[in-house]
């Protein structure tokens, strides 16, 4: 009986995961196709001084508009693109279209814009950079790539050697999602990065969490000694906005500045210079 239960599990277990498993190849494929077609649109979201919510930079976020599931999320399908490969034309697109789309800014506002494991350790990355920021025109210190420490765990010497590439163009790099890998503090030790970004996970949890409070003001302490900028990502409320202004954190990142955005409709920020300087203290929504 119970190895008659323990075969039908199994059929049953077999069956669901065959499905899956179709279901991702189609996936991939409709993927691949849109990356042909270009049917992803890349939002981006405001980076701001923290002192006075100035806005300095966008971080550019990309959504696969699917025809008939409506905006993807890129947590729903860029684990899939990195393990097919899939990322390297996805990630290429995102960085030329980003870079194109702030070249036409008026204000020289700095683009960043997130580089996965398998790009760092392509050995033509800082080539296939070079020649995006040429084709564009886009100054390569207007130009931040941001990547996470498990980029560095595949091949650490050809990923340190990119980023070095990298920096000696121009190019700022940031560590992102700070505090949530195994070795942030070994990465750091590694690698002159330009900018620290504290995890949102830590963030959302000033105030709520005396532990994620410490560690917020450990990171800050971290960079303040390091001489490396720090960014809070996921700033949703103007408490975490005052207490981060208070640990004097370089620059703020999320819903309490602004959310992710397609780029026509960015002219508030990205326009002029009197205008665009007033549009973007609105957002802040924190007293000073
Ligand atoms: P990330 O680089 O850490 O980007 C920040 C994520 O936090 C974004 O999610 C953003 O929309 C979200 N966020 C920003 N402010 C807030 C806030 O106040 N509250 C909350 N709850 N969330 C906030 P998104 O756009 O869904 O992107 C998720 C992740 O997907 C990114 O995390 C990044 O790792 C990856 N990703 C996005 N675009 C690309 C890309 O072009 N290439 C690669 N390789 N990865 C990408
Ligand atoms: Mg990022
Ligand atoms: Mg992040
Ligand atoms: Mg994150």
């Amino acid at each position: 009986r119970a190895k008659e239960n323990g075969r039908g599990a199994y059929r049953f277990f077999k069956r669901e995961m065959d499905e899956t498993i179709r279901e991702r190849r189609n996936l991939a494929r409709e993927l691949r196709q849109a990356i042909v077609d270009e049917d992803l649109v890349v939002h981006y979201q405001p980076q701001a001084r923290a002192s006075d919510s100035q806005i300095c930079g966008f971080e550019a976020l990309v959504r696969w508009k699917h025809p008939t599931r409506g905006m993807i999320p890129p947590l729903d399908f860029i684990p899939l693109a990195e393990e097919t490969g899939l990322i390297i034309p996805l990630g290429e697109w995102v960085l030329r279209k980003s870079c194109e789309e702030a070249a036409g800014w008026d204000r020289p506002l700095s683009i960043a814009v997130n580089l996965s494991p398998l790009q760092l350790n392509q050995a033509n990355l800082p080539t296939i950079v070079h020649e995006i920021l040429i084709q564009t025109g886009l100054s390569p210190a207007r130009l931040e790539l941001e990547v996470t420490e498990s980029a560095l765990f595949k091949d650490y010497q050809r990923a340190l050697d990119n980023l070095r590439r990298l920096k000696a163009m121009g190019v700022r790099i940031a560590m992102d999602d700070f505090g949530t890998g195994f070795s942030s503090l070994s990465t750091l030790q590694s690698f002159p990065f330009d900018k620290i970004k504290v995890d949102k996970s830590f963030v959302e949890n000033i105030h709520r969490d005396e532990r994620a409070t410490v560690i917020v003001k450990a990171v800050l302490g971290l960079g303040r000694s390091l001489d490396i900028p720090v960014v809070a990502e996921g700033v949703e409320t103007p408490e975490q906005l005052e207490f981060l202004r208070g640990e004097d954190c370089a620059e703020v990142q999320g819903y309490a500045i602004g959310r992710p955005a397609p780029a026509d409709t960015l002219s508030a920020w990205t326009c002029g210079v009197v205008e665009a300087v007033e549009a973007a203290e609105k957002p802040a929504t924190a007293k000073r």
